[in-house]
């Protein structure tokens, strides 16, 4: 037992409740055992009990032993003077503040409640609740999965906030940064979005009739046309590059932020760059599409991007593949996109606009794409827990991160609903 799992056990009443009494034989009833506080002074804040006939309203103090009352300095601290109750785990010692209450719980906690704590919490697995958690309610699952959703959205939606003070409310702006660092995926994300933050949208929107123009742009400030090249097609990227680089005093990234190894080619910068110079050279008011389309089957078109001819046999320059496969964007690529660019700003532009309509439109897409399928998600369904949607994949995703796997079991909604069924109550 440690003073964690005393205030978890407290707060949620996971001791056996009937035939409370004091330590001088007082009846004792706990109508609210109050509010846990996370800051200085006593750990229950406003709780309400009945010791005999009397109502009493205040703070709790939790110790395992009556003798840390003293040890903690508690005797001395005024903040500690007005208290309602002393509950512990042993009476080790003497009532030592006359006239305060003290309620012993040992024997009233289950050993089976301890155990449960350590199968969770003290467990090495990376999913300590995996033989377990299909005992839990669905209700429970299906309320924690969307309080987990909307606090996934809280976390990143914040950062994009921002984002968009940066870009004086310019959604456009944040749409067309977001959406680089999204065609990056992990490992090219931060050089993409650093590529669209080095290339204003406005001198895009100038060049927008000529698609070479548009690849010279993004090529040229990636900073892979700073090489000696023999194909044709980079030579032209260069010769444009050359002439939009002085006209707009553009500075290119370095080209070794670029990472290749390991990638599917299909995966190659080079081809996401080609496709995302399409995809701006090719889509007219691409934000007011994004926040009015609401359904994967309109949002398709709008991402349905190739790259240049010349990557149909090139997944890098110079480098000549036998076989014609036309580049496009891809399925898995597109639903990548809705979760993690589309649905995000809609989700944000609801929060901004204050509709509740537009945020239930966001999470309705997001209900309406397939599962994303990485190594969390597959730990998730091989323990039988299969998200059914994206909505779900995300949550679970949140769920792994940053409850299981720093084990905060104590902290989730699965946890405590097992806590519950092992204290007995
Ligand atoms: S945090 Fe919750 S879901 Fe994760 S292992 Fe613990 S009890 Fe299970």
């Amino acid at each position: 037992m440690n003073e964690a799992l005393f205030q978890f056990i407290w707060q949620h009443s996971l001791y056996v409740s009937s035939g409370l009494t004091t330590t001088t034989g007082e009846v004792l009833t706990i109508q609210q055992p109050g509010r846990l506080n996370r800051d200085s002074g006593p750990d229950f804040l406003e709780a309400r009990i009945r010791v005999g006939n009397t109502l009493l309203v205040g703070n709790v103090e939790l110790h395992l032993r009556t003798s840390d009352w003293v040890k903690h300095g508690h005797h001395k601290d005024p903040a500690y003077q007005r208290l309602i109750l002393h509950v512990v785990l042993d009476d080790d010692a003497e009532n030592p503040v006359t006239g305060m209450p003290v309620l012993v719980l040992g024997r009233r906690i289950l050993p089976s409640l301890t155990d449960r704590y350590q199968d969770l919490v003290l467990n090495a697995r990376k999913l300590p609740c995996a033989s377990l958690h299909n005992g839990v309610k669905y209700i429970v699952k299906e309320q924690w999965l969307s309080t987990l959703l909307a606090e996934r959205w809280e976390q990143k939606l914040a950062e994009w906030d921002v984002m968009l003070r940066n870009t004086s409310e310019d959604w456009r702006n944040l749409l067309y940064w977001r959406m680089a660092a999204n065609f990056g995926f992990k490992t090219n994300a931060t050089p993409f979005l650093m590529l669209a933050q080095s290339l204003p949208l406005n001198i895009i929107a100038r060049h927008k009739d000529n698609p070479l123009q548009v690849e010279a742009l993004f090529f040229g400030q990636s900073g892979m046309l700073a090489e000696t090249y023999e194909d044709e097609y980079p030579n032209q990227l260069q010769k444009e590059y050359g002439f939009l680089r002085k006209k707009y005093k553009l500075n290119p990234l370095p080209a070794h932020l670029w990472k290749f190894l390991r990638m599917r080619p299909a995966n190659f910068p080079t081809i996401r760059i080609a496709q995302f110079a399409a995809l701006l050279q090719q889509s007219a008011h691409l934000f007011s599409k994004v926040i009015e389309t609401h359904s994967v089957r309109d949002i398709e078109p709008l991402l349905d991007v190739k790259a240049g001819e010349y990557w149909d046999d090139h997944f890098r320059f110079d480098e000549p593949q036998k076989k014609k496969v036309r580049k496009s964007l891809g399925y898995s690529s597109v639903m990548n996109i809705i979760i993690n660019t589309i649905a995000p700003i809609q989700f944000l532009y609801a929060a901004r606009q204050e509709s509740y309509n537009m945020h239930e439109q966001a999470l309705q897409l997001l209900e309406t794409v397939p599962p994303e399928q990485n190594h969390i998600t597959a730990i998730w369904e091989c323990n039988g827990w299969k998200a059914q949607n994206a909505a779900q994949s995300q949550a679970l995703i949140q769920l792994f991160n940053n409850y299981c796997a720093p084990k905060r079991c104590l902290e989730c909604a699965v946890g405590l609903s097992l806590m519950k069924s092992a204290s007995g109550n």
